[in-house]
């Protein structure tokens, strides 16, 4: 493989959801893209199966809920013309959510997200509070003792099948690199990039899309200063017959229920602040399958045909990080996408890329900048 341009418009590092819509947005704009992954495309915290992309709460309404709604609603536009350029279907649909009540005083605290979202969600997105069963089969019954919340706002997308387009996409541009198993180990004060074999990279901009890794090359010495990981198991299910492949998203309690357009259904996840190893599964995940199991009827004797677990990128003061990076030469940081990235990577790209040509793009919170979180680039000594 060809160690791509020494000297690219934009060096992006970190070939996750978030890298991928940069170098997809920055080629689109007509840059010369090197993308530099430590391992292989898709290989961190993207390359999961869950891919739901469910809306926030809505009430508390905010610049961050805002944004993650403007997300929801561009990114089947989004999609679309990936899917148009590649012919890969990248498996979106909009199925809907349905999240079960199990408290007389939780149905009033529904009420008041129904009233939040006829408030904020433009006309054809819904929250309602039923009590009967929207979906048969699909949800038990038994999970309905005060009804159920059902939106339809709520999406799902196969991570993977996202993944494979955006670097399709990107393979079919004469100026777009694609540099795998290459660490960035260091950012230096003119901006150049450093690799275990010392060989410098000279970018005119650069994006930090390095998920949790980012945090470490933003601040060597003290990483948690930036942000932190946040482990996550999930699982994959073969139902014994099939299942129809837009059934509601089921959320309980920290337990979603995903079918996909490939037949199979997506389990998830576990939220783990302390754990060993970043990517082995244990009996937290078989704790999950149950749970999903007894939510989802269809899941009764389906083979789990894969275990899986990542690192989500949870930035410091939890809302992500996008933005000029004070303290670094022309380098730009995009993470922190945590548990809503596969909806907002494409708008965090939109700002990221936007900085990195001179702009000053608009519509991202004020907070996401890491200059207004007091994030600078630091370096070793
Ligand atoms: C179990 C689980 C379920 C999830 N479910 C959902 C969900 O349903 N919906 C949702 O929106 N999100 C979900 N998430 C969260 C989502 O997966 C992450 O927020 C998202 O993948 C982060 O993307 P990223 O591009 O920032 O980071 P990553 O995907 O981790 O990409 C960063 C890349 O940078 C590379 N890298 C790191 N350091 C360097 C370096 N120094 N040099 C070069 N390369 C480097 C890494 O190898 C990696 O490939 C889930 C996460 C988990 C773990």
């Amino acid at each position: 493989m060809s160690p791509g341009p020494a000297s690219p418009d934009i060096a992006i590092v970190g070939g996750g959801i978030v890298g991928l819509w940069c170098a997809h947005v920055a080629a689109k704009r007509g840059a010369q893209v090197l993308l530099i992954e430590k391992r292989t495309i898709a290989s961190g915290a993207s390359g999961g199966m869950l891919g739901a992309l469910m809306p926030h709460q809505p009430t508390g309404w905010n610049a961050k809920k805002q944004l993650q709604l403007d997300g929801l609603l561009s990114l089947p536009g989004r999609v679309a013309e990936l899917e148009a350029q590649t012919a890969l279907s990248c498996g979106y649909a909009r199925t809907g959510r349905l999240m079960p009540i199990g408290h007389p005083e939780k149905r009033r605290q529904s009420a008041q997200w129904a009233d939040g979202a006829a408030e904020h969600w433009p006309e054809g997105c819904a929250w309602t509070v039923e009590d009967a069963n929207p979906a048969p089969g699909w949800m038990t019954d038994g999970a309905l003792t005060d009804g159920v919340n059902h939106d339809t706002l709520s999406a799902r997308i196969d991570p993977r099948r996202l993944t494979a387009a955006l670097r399709a996409a990107l393979e079919t541009h004469d100026h777009v690199s694609i540099r795998e198993n290459a660490e960035i180990t260091r950012i230096g004060a003119d901006g150049a990039l450093t690799l275990p074999n010392d060989e410098t990279i000279a970018p005119g901009t650069t994006i930090i899309a390095a998920g949790t890794g980012a945090f470490a090359l933003v601040d060597p010495a003290e990483p948690g200063r930036v942000g932190r990981g946040v482990k996550g198991q999930g699982a994959l299910l073969k139902p014994t017959r099939p299942v129809d492949p837009v059934s509601p998203i089921l959320y309980d309690k920290g337990v979603y229920v995903i079918a996909h357009e490939s037949g199979h259904i997506a389990v998830g996840s576990t939220s783990e602040d302390t754990f060993d190893a970043p990517d082995t599964t244990d009996d937290k995940l078989d704790g999950i399958v149950a749970k999903a199991t007894a939510l989802c009827p269809a899941l009764e004797g389906a083979a789990i045909i894969e275990r899986w677990a990542g690192v989500r990128p949870r930035a410091e003061g939890r809302e992500p990080l996008v933005g000029p990076l004070p303290g670094g030469h022309n380098v730009i940081l995009a993470t922190g996408g945590f548990k809503i990235s596969f909806a907002i990577a494409h708008l965090m790209a939109d700002a990221a890329v936007g900085y990195a040509l001179g702009g000053q793009p608009d519509g991202l919170p004020e907070l996401f900048l890491p200059a207004q979180r007091g994030i600078t680039l630091r370096r070793s000594p």
